[in-house]
């Protein structure tokens, strides 16, 4: 007989912040921090206080994603001010080492690195937290999954076969330290191109919708492959910042609207 999966070793929660959103991937380079930030923004859109962690210490990219530099203000205790962009808070390891240093992290130093940047952080009064997490399924994410009680994950994934194999181990993974899946993105879907307006299918397509389904998790919504959310993102200017209402914003936004 299986064994029972262990109850949910969980942190305190954090003052303040009324959910924890994580924002997760099997494996690396599939959109998910981009598909994280633009979310945020996405929830901000809606008129909700959103807060923006990236937890992604093997490649924080939020910094750029949010054309942020600097370091962020030590304040009162030792607590470090988020830096603010677009509306939102923002916190990265990025604001906090050098880009250059190599990213060589032990286990206990990941456990830290996440738990300073979750609780000595004045993130204020927030209605949501969102968090990009590392890719993969280890230490790391544990760790995240289990220094606070997350609201739920988010599984970003392209249509390809690997990465949806790696997406069905992030399901496992949260669903073994109880933390309810929100849903699975499909990233990367269709490429419309924008000279003759034929759609193709560089990843294949429709993958993860039937992996989720066959999950038993909600289906959330597809993302093009699309150079405006691709320049966007490089410019530091994330698409559903500078034109909220465009085409690439919309599906964002819709996929937002099925979260909250
Ligand atoms: P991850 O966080 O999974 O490693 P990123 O969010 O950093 O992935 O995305 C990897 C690259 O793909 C970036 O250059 C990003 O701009 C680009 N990208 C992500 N999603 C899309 C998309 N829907 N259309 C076009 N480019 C995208």
């Amino acid at each position: 007989r299986p064994a029972a999966p262990p109850p949910p070793r969980t942190g305190p929660a954090l003052p303040g912040v009324r959910h924890i959103v994580a924002v997760a991937s099997g494996k690396g380079g599939v959109g998910k921090s981009t598909t994280a930030c633009n979310l945020a923004l996405a929830l901000s859109a809606q008129g909700l206080k959103v807060g923006l962690l990236d937890a992604d210490i093997y490649g924080p990219s939020v910094p750029k994603l949010f054309g942020l530099s600097g370091k962020p203000k030590v304040i009162e205790e030792r607590l470090l001010a988020p830096m603010e962009g677009y509306g939102i808070k923002v916190m990265s390891i990025g604001f906090l080492i050098e880009a250059e240093t190599a990213m060589i992290w032990r286990g206990p130093m990941v456990q830290s690195a996440i738990t300073q940047m979750l609780r000595e952080v004045a993130w204020g009064d927030l209605d949501i937290l969102v968090v990009d997490m590392p890719p993969g399924t280890g230490d790391a994410q544990l760790t995240m999954a289990q220094a606070t009680p997350l609201s739920g994950a988010v599984i970003v994934s392209t249509p390809q076969d690997l990465a949806l194999i790696d997406a069905r181990r992030g399901v496992t993974m949260f669903r073994k330290v109880s933390v309810p899946i929100l849903g699975v993105i499909e990233n990367m879907a269709t490429f419309v191109c924008p000279n003759c307006g034929h759609a193709s299918h560089i990843f294949g397509h429709g993958g993860a919708r039937d992996e989720a389904a066959r999950l038993e998790v909600p289906f959330l919504g597809e993302i093009p492959l699309n150079m405006t959310i691709r320049e966007s993102s490089d410019a530091g200017r994330p698409v559903v910042a500078v034109d909220p209402d465009g085409p690439q914003a919309r599906v964002y936004r819709d996929i937002a609207a099925k979260l909250w």
